[in-house]
C-alpha cells in the first residue's frame, strides 16, 4: 500500500509500506479522506513523544475492506469513521468508566501506525458505520466535534448564559457552534481575525482580538473553555472568569504552566480537564448528519497524500481551520 512514514521529525516520505492484514476482532479499513490535527503537527515538530519511523494520522473515514475473526456488525464495502484511541479496558481506570484516560490506551498514528496510508487495521468496536446521507469529508470531522461534544458536556451552557472560548481553531470553532445551538450567549477570542470571522458565522456574538479587548468584558463570563493551551490562557481565562465561574480545559500545551491560585479561590471557580472522549461518536455522527454544525465552513483545504508534509508545513496558517487529506 501506498502510505506517508514519518521517519523523523520533519521528515515524511510517501513509499510503499505492507499492507496490515486484520487480526481476529479487527477491521481493515480502506481509508478514503483523513483529517489534520493539532496531534499530528506536534508529531511532525518532535513535540510529542512517538516511535519512528511511523505513518501518522488519527481522524479518517473509509470503507471496510476485509472482516477478521469473529468480527460481527459491520459489512465489506461499509463506510466508517475511526475512534483512533484503544483503551486496554481491562485496567482499574477503564473499568470506573474512564477509559479516555486510560494510561494503557493505545493511540493511532502515535503508537501504532495511523491513517495517513491506504490500510490500517482497527478493533471493531472503534469502527462507527456512517449514517446514511452523511458525506466523507463530513464524517471526517467526527473525531474532532467527539473532543469538543464531551468538553462542552464537562458543563453545558443554559440558554443565555455567557460563554467564552478561548481559541477558535477546529475544537473552539465547535465548541463556538455547540453553545450557538443550545441558545448561549457565546464570545471567541483568537490571534486570527479569519477564524473570528468563522465563529461569528457560526453564531459567535462577540469575537475579540487580543487580550486587552477582551479584559474590557472581564467577570462576564460564567462557562469559559480553553481550546488554545496557549502559555497565557490560563490566567487569562481565570481573570475574565465571572465569580462562581466554570473552566474546562481541553487544549494540551506540551508542559506545564503557573497556575493563578489566589484568584481561583477568590472566585470559587470550577476547574476540569476534559480529555479526548469516551461515549461521544454516536451523538457526534449525529449531529454532522443535521448539518446544524456548519461544518462546510471549517474544511479549509483538501490535499492529496503526496502533500501531506506541505499541509503540515502550513498547519499554524492563520487562513486554515481543516485541513483534509485525499488517499488514493
Ligand atoms: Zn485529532
Ligand atoms: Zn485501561
Amino acid at each position: 500500500m501506498q502510505a506517508a512514514v514519518l521517519i523523523e521529525p520533519g521528515k515524511i516520505e510517501i513509499r510503499e509500506a505492507p499492507t496490515p492484514s486484520p487480526r481476529k476482532g479487527e477491521v481493515l479499513v480502506r481509508i478514503l479522506e483523513a483529517g489534520i490535527c493539532g496531534t499530528d503537527y506536534a508529531c511532525y515538530m518532535g513535540n510529542l513523544t512517538t516511535i519512528y519511523p511511523i505513518i501518522p494520522g488519527h481522524e479518517a473515514v473509509g470503507e471496510i475492506a476485509a472482516l477478521g475473526k469473529g468480527v460481527e456488525g459491520v459489512r465489506v464495502g461499509e463506510r466508517v469513521t475511526i475512534q483512533p484511541n484503544f483503551p486496554c479496558t481491562a485496567c482499574p481506570v477503564c473499568r470506573s468508566g474512564h477509559e479516555n484516560v486510560c494510561p494503557d490506551k493505545v493511540r493511532l498514528g502515535l503508537d501504532v501506525d495511523g491513517v495517513f496510508a491506504q490500510y490500517v487495521c482497527v478493533p471493531r468496536p472503534y469502527v462507527w458505520p456512517l449514517p446514511d446521507g452523511l458525506s466523507v469529508p463530513v464524517a471526517a470531522l467526527a473525531e474532532p466535534l467527539c473532543v469538543a461534544l464531551h468538553a462542552f458536556r464537562k458543563n453545558p451552557p443554559a440558554p443565555d448564559e455567557r460563554v467564552l472560548v478561548y481559541g477558535a481553531g477546529v475544537i473552539g470553532l465547535l465548541l463556538v457552534r455547540l453553545a450557538v445551538l443550545s441558545k448561549a450567549r457565546v464570545a471567541a477570542v483568537d490571534i486570527a481575525e479569519q477564524r473570528l470571522a468563522i465563529a461569528k458565522e457560526l453564531g459567535a456574538d462577540t469575537i475579540y482580538l487580543t487580550f486587552p479587548e477582551l479584559e474590557r468584558d472581564a467577570g462576564s463570563f460564567s462557562i469559559l473553555y480553553d481550546t488554545s493551551g496557549a502559555a497565557d490562557a490560563f490566567s487569562n481565562i481565570v481573570n475574565v472568569a465571572a465569580p462562581g465561574g466554570s473552566i474546562v480545559l481541553t487544549g494540551l500545551p506540551h508542559r506545564d504552566f503557573p497556575l493563578p491560585t489566589s484568584t481561583i479561590v477568590r472566585k470559587e471557580l470550577t476547574i476540569r480537564g476534559s480529555m479526548i472522549y469516551r461515549d461521544e461518536f454516536p451523538a457526534a455522527l449525529n449531529l454532522l448528519k443535521g448539518g446544524e454544525m456548519k461544518t462546510d465552513l471549517l474544511i479549509t483545504e483538501t490535499y492529496p497524500l503526496e502533500m501531506l508534509s506541505r499541509a503540515l508545513e502550513d498547519f499554524r496558517a492563520p487562513d486554515r481551520v481543516k485541513t483534509l487529506i485525499r488517499i488514493p
